[in-house]
């Protein structure tokens, strides 16, 4: 008989998994999927695109339909939320449109992704306010701002809360719709990924855009009108108007289905896996026949050990095709991550990889920083743009800690080579020296990375300031 295997939740992770193990198990495995939502492996990272009006939505924004993964064999319940997990009856509880129903399997993939932080401000329920998260969001916001008037010109105002990826990405998005964008965040620069001195770089990109941007502040309330409307935000006494109000506040992992099982989490709240993406509890033993992959787990970091939560599709996509191989019958490992990310502001590229200072001050490491300026062709070299680097590595050893790029187009995808050099242990000193390409349209004769490798290796050569070997 068939070994019978349930899916929680149908997109990156979940059909990755899903795909790849009936793709290994072949008949070997019965695999059914169930999404609460009416679509499978959709894009939810186009979604300020398709907002912004730079791709089509939200069919563009499939990869895979519930009938393409059906005619590979996987039965995909859509509109089929799962409600509860026996792990002793090993069965699973499901609504869907029939009704209620039980469904019985042998192995469970966990692939449930993150919910959107929704903190209890008053007024955060009201008409208008909007989560980014899936294409339902993604067509609920785009109706609100149809609603609110033409495409050219002032088509009203915007207040986003939460300066993160997201939330700079989507107040692109509506600046470009033609609102006037309010930013908030309560940290003094956008992108707290990034370090302070690279992010307000951003912050300078956004104003140039003709975003306003209230840092180090507070959200009080959400005001609404007597429809239930939302007429504003008020930010430490200040109140914004608004015709729309978008959250870009942070995810957490969605964990409620397996921690009601009985299944543990870590310390940030995921479901804590081994690097064949089975569900381990809290001394590390794997959970019988329950698995997970996703934006519900926490990754190992190849640079400090720790395990973290970093929702990214990156991750949720190569966990679930692991998860598959394993499910198959086959053999893969998930081999961590160096949180490598990357976002566009309109045409401000912004990259980071590894640790910031901040982190490395809270590992207690020694470490130094260097910062450099330069361009992203020969600088005589037409269409040359402005970038800058910074590199973090440890003060004596000199091994590479993180990178971070912001610069203009050509800039950011250059973080891919220090991301390399991270998951290889390498020192900046071996960044600086390694044979990257060169020819004027693409670079300058030393990649500005190599740069930032090669001055952070001398700092981090460098004795310590007296005040620091005193500490
Ligand atoms: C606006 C936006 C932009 C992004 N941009 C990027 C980017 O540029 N780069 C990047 O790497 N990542 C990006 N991401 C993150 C990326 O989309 C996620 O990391 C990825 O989708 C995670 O995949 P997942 O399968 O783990 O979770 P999800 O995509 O969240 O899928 C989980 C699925 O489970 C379903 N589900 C949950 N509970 C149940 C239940 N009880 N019953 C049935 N179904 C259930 C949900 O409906 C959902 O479809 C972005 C995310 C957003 C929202």
């Amino acid at each position: 008989m068939a070994r019978r295997v349930v899916v929680i939740g149908a997109d990156a992770a979940g059909m990755s998994a899903a795909s790849q193990a009936k793709r290994a198990g072949g008949d070997a495995l019965d695999v059914v999927a169930f999404e609460r939502q009416g679509w499978t492996s959709y894009a939810a990272c186009g979604i300020p695109y398709w907002i912004a009006g730079d791709v089509a939505g939200p069919d563009a924004l499939i990869a895979r339909s519930p009938e393409q993964h059906r005619a590979r064999g996987v039965d995909v319940r859509i509109g089929t939320t799962v409600t509860g997990i026996d792990l002793s009856a090993r069965e699973v509880a499901v609504e869907g449109p029939t009704g209620a129903d039980r469904h019985g399997f042998d192995d469970l993939v966990v692939a449930t992704g993150a919910r959107p932080v929704r903190p209890p401000i008053p007024g955060i329920d009201a008409q208008g306010v909007f989560g980014i998260q899936t294409l339902d969001d993604g067509a609920a916001i785009l109706a609100w701002l149809d609603a609110l008037g033409g495409v050219d010109g002032s088509r009203g105002r915007a207040v986003v809360i939460g300066a993160g990826y997201i939330g700079v990405e989507m107040a692109e998005a509506l600046q470009r719709h033609g609102l006037d964008v309010t930013v908030v965040d309560q940290a003094a620069h956008p992108m707290s990924t990034l370090d302070a001195d690279m992010g307000d770089q951003v912050r300078e990109a956004m104003e140039a855009l003709g975003c306003r941007m209230v840092l180090e502040a507070v959200v009080e309330r959400i005001t609404v009108d007597a429809d239930g409307r939302v007429t504003g935000v008020v930010v430490a006494g200040d109140l914004f108007p608004a015709d729309v109000v978008v959250l870009g506040i942070g995810v957490r992992p969605e964990t409620g289905l397996a921690v009601a099982a009985g299944v543990p989490i870590g310390e940030h709240g995921g479901l804590m896996t081994d690097d064949r993406m089975r569900v381990v509890d809290a001394d590390g033993a794997p959970i019988p026949g329950v698995w997970a992959a996703g934006d519900c787990t926490e990754v190992h970091d190849r640079i400090t050990g720790e395990r973290i939560h970093v929702p990214l599709g990156t991750y949720a996509n190569k966990q679930g095709r692991v998860l598959g191989i394993n499910l198959g019958g086959g053999s893969a490992r998930f081999a961590g991550v160096v949180r490598t990310a990357i976002v566009r502001v309109c045409d401000l590229e912004i990259a980071r990889t590894g640790l910031r200072e901040r982190d490395v001050a809270g590992l207690g490491l020694n470490a130094v920083s260097a910062v450099i300026r330069s361009t992203t062709r020969a600088g005589y070299f037409p269409g040359a743009e402005p970038m800058a680097v910074k590199a973090i590595a440890e003060r004596g050893s000199g091994r590479l800690l993180g990178v971070q790029i912001v610069g203009r187009a050509g800039s950011a995808k250059r973080i891919d080579t220090a991301a390399v050099a991270l998951w290889n242990r390498m020192t900046a000193a071996d960044l600086a020296d390694v044979d990257l390409a060169y020819a004027p349209p693409f670079s300058p004769v030393w990649d500005p990375v190599a740069i930032a490798a090669r001055k952070v290796a001398e700092a981090a050569r460098s004795m310590p300031a007296v005040s620091d070997r005193m500490r």
